[in-house]
């Protein structure tokens, strides 16, 4: 067989265009600086370690207000823009109604890419339902909520061979949870006690194993979804938000206190696995980047004890400012350690450029010129546009229920009164 000129010529050019770098953005809500930082000197994060070491560490504040709020910071994040620009202030609106992607009032980096060209995989990121329409896949944050609903993914006819209800049908939480807490597997799972025995320790520890169990199947699920998009095709930005650290450190944050501080306290060692647990996962999705992609893993804020807590309660652990923020990519400085804290709105307007994009004037955050090499911002000035268009209409989903998990766990991490 013989290759006609003009398709030897296309081989040609594709052969010798430059390879065309990706960006990844992880996101890991609520994995403190400082539990991060311990751990990467203990060797128990290697994949932590290795993109701090060939690459860049700093900090990432917020200008949104207190308390903390994750969907504000991570919208933040993904649009550039302040929480009075994009308007989501969390998880439910003061009206009641949970928030929804077509609430969010900046366009966001998937948006922003998208009308550019540039293709796109988005995986878990906070308030991405109903799934927004994209040049690539969306997996919206309630893909493995337990009802069936439409909506959770673009294209709709998007199918993954991780189902709906993988945490809930898998069956193997109860063992996940034991490894991780370091604890017999419990002979009473599931078990659900009645309301208003919270302090009990028969009811800390089972209910803290049970939600320990999801939360884990939850990002393991997410870290599968993650594996199967990077498989199936090549995307210039790739986003994935894994919740788990954020919602264990809530539960076992006083229990690994009091085991700093040398107490033998049930759990101590938890947050610790955990991170250990998540660390592995980010490995599976880095394992995807090539040695010419940009990777970036952030967190929202880190977490200090809830004020009057004691090792034993059910919810020990509160946000408190100041997250993670590593990078590492061709243009980046390698090995370093940021001066001053980034800002979350900076990352989009940083993720832009790292893709070859103009920031938008209309942005509240800027380039992140701390974290480049001598020379690349000369070499390829930042570019400018007036604004991005908004982003495209989302299918309208379904108004979700508020299952009673939901919002347990949003009252006991602080979002509901
Ligand atoms: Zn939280």
């Amino acid at each position: 067989m013989t290759l006609r000129p003009a398709l030897l010529a296309l081989l040609l050019a594709a052969c010798l265009a430059p390879a065309r770098a990706a960006v990844f953005v992880i996101g890991l809500d609520g994995a403190d600086p400082g539990v991060t930082g311990a751990l990467v000197k203990a060797g128990r994060l290697p994949n932590l370690a290795a993109l701090m070491k060939d690459g860049v560490t700093g900090r990432l504040d917020t200008l949104s207000p207190l308390p903390l709020s994750s969907p504000s910071i991570w919208t933040s994040v993904a649009t550039g823009a302040g929480e009075a620009k994009h308007g989501i202030t969390g998880f439910v609106k003061p009206g009641g109604a949970w928030f929804r992607s077509g609430d969010r009032r900046a366009p966001a980096l998937w948006n922003m890419a998208s009308a550019r060209g540039k293709s796109v995989a988005a995986a878990g990121w906070l308030l991405t339902y109903p799934a927004e329409p994209v040049n690539g896949v969306m997996v919206s944050n309630n893909y493995f909520m337990a009802i069936g609903t439409h909506s959770a993914v673009y294209p709709p006819a998007l199918s993954l061979t991780t189902p709906r209800a993988f945490a809930f049908e898998s069956g193997a939480g109860p063992a996940l949870a034991a490894r991780l807490a370091g604890v017999p597997l419990p002979a009473l799972f599931p078990f659900m006690p009645p309301l208003g025995t919270y302090d009990s320790p028969d009811f800390r520890e089972h209910y803290l194993l049970e939600k320990l169990g999801d939360y884990a199947l939850a990002d393991e699920g997410w870290a599968r979804v993650g594996e199967e998009l990077l498989e199936r095709g090549a995307y210039d930005l790739f986003l994935a938000y894994l919740p788990g650290t954020d919602r264990v450190s809530h539960l076992a944050w006083g229990a690994y206190e009091a085991g700093k501080s040398g107490g033998k306290v049930p759990f101590a060692g938890l947050v610790p696995a955990y991170y250990a647990y998540t660390d592995a996962l980010l490995g599976r999705l880095l394992a995807r980047a090539g040695k010419e992609d940009t990777v970036i893993v952030l967190s929202d804020h880190g977490f200090k004890l809830r004020e009057g807590a004691a090792p034993l309660t059910v919810v020990s652990g509160d946000h408190r400012p100041g997250g993670l923020f590593v990078a590492k990519g061709p243009e980046l400085k390698k090995g370093a350690r940021l001066a001053g804290p980034l800002l979350d709105r900076d990352v989009a307007p940083t993720v832009l450029y790292l893709l070859g994009l103009p920031a938008a004037r209309t942005m509240d955050g800027k380039l992140a010129a701390d974290i480049f090499r001598e020379g690349a911002l000369k070499a390829r000035p930042q570019e400018f546009t007036d604004s991005y268009p908004a982003a495209a209409p989302q299918g309208n989903g379904e108004n979700l229920p508020f299952t009673p998990q939901e919002l347990e766990r949003l009252r006991l991490s602080g979002y509901l009164q």
